[in-house]
């Protein structure tokens, strides 16, 4: 009883209920800098208009949790992830969009508070950023490469179960206080409003998909779906990229490269305007905001 209030209270202040959710982007006020959310950047002249769109952008793993090993490389994915998310920051910003980082450094941030970092900073997109690992029993586990984009669903295949898997394995480095994505109550709760955002998400991850193709060498894994604990916990159309194979040394050498990471940031980073823009004018083009 005492955690459903205090679920309920949480999903209160966080603006998140559905019904609010079409219309927060006219009524959502402009932003302050006392936000005590990490890193956050100042939100200073925003073309006047007052309201900017803000992204937040998850660098997975960080800490003790290391993530996937990267090939050849004295670097695991946390690394990379943190490389390419303050670059994908740096380009958001150049796009006109705001932007809140989850973490900034190394240092490791439990699943659910992700999304609870991207809630309180009443974030409109969330991109969490992931390096794939092959599974060690396949055939040529060495030769698999490519990107691919997930949103929340109930993973299909065998490949998204493994992936799932794969990333959900962080919650061993979690403390248990912390770890209440567990709790089947705001799991229902939160996969509630995830579920509001869900169209939103898969459009997102198209587009992600469509861009990155135009710079990276793949193949394009396509877009996917499965229920990583970091989507279900942010209320807002949400992502997780896949940005290659660390188990495979050609792709590691790529992800691990400072001119193809700057390629990625870029790629992400127009797909997310471009992701804006048409929700946008969704919105605008009907009443209920929900269909095209
Ligand atoms: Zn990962």
């Amino acid at each position: 009883m005492m955690l459903l209030s205090a679920v309920l209270v949480a999903a209160f202040q966080t603006g998140s209920l559905p019904v609010q959710t079409v219309v927060r982007d006219q009524s959502r006020p402009a932003a302050t800098a006392s936000r005590t959310t990490t890193a956050k950047s100042a939100p200073q002249s925003r073309a006047g208009t007052g309201v900017a769109h803000r992204a937040i952008v998850d660098a997975g793993h960080g800490g003790v949790d290391p993530g996937a090993p990267i090939q050849g490389l004295r670097l695991n994915e946390k690394d990379i992830t943190l490389q390419l998310a303050l670059k994908l920051g740096a380009a958001l910003k150049r796009e006109g969009i705001d932007v809140v980082y989850t973490r900034t450094r190394d240092t490791l941030i439990a699943r659910a508070d992700r999304g609870r970092i991207a809630n309180d900073a009443e974030g409109d997109v969330f991109i969490s950023i992931h390096v794939n690992a092959a599974n060690p029993g396949w055939k040529k586990p060495q030769a698999a490469r490519g990107f691919e984009t997930y949103f929340l669903g109930v993973a299909k295949t065998e490949d998204s179960r493994r992936v799932e898997e794969m990333e959900e394995e962080s919650a061993r480095f979690e403390r248990p206080a912390t770890a209440t994505a567990n709790d089947p109550l705001s799991f229902i709760l939160s996969d509630m409003m995830q579920n509001e955002h869900l169209r939103e998400s898969s459009d997102f991850a198209e587009i992600v998909q469509r861009q990155l193709r135009r710079i990276h060498p793949g193949p394009d894994r396509g877009v996917k779906q499965a229920g990583f604990t970091v989507l279900v916990s942010a209320f807002m159309p949400a992502i997780l990229v896949e940005v290659g194979f660390g188990t495979n040394a050609d792709e590691a050498r790529y992800l691990a490269s400072s001119a193809k990471q700057d390629a990625m940031a870029a790629a992400i980073a127009s797909a997310t305007r471009e992701y804006l823009e048409r929700h946008e004018r969704r919105i605008g083009a009907g009443g209920a905001g929900r269909d095209d």
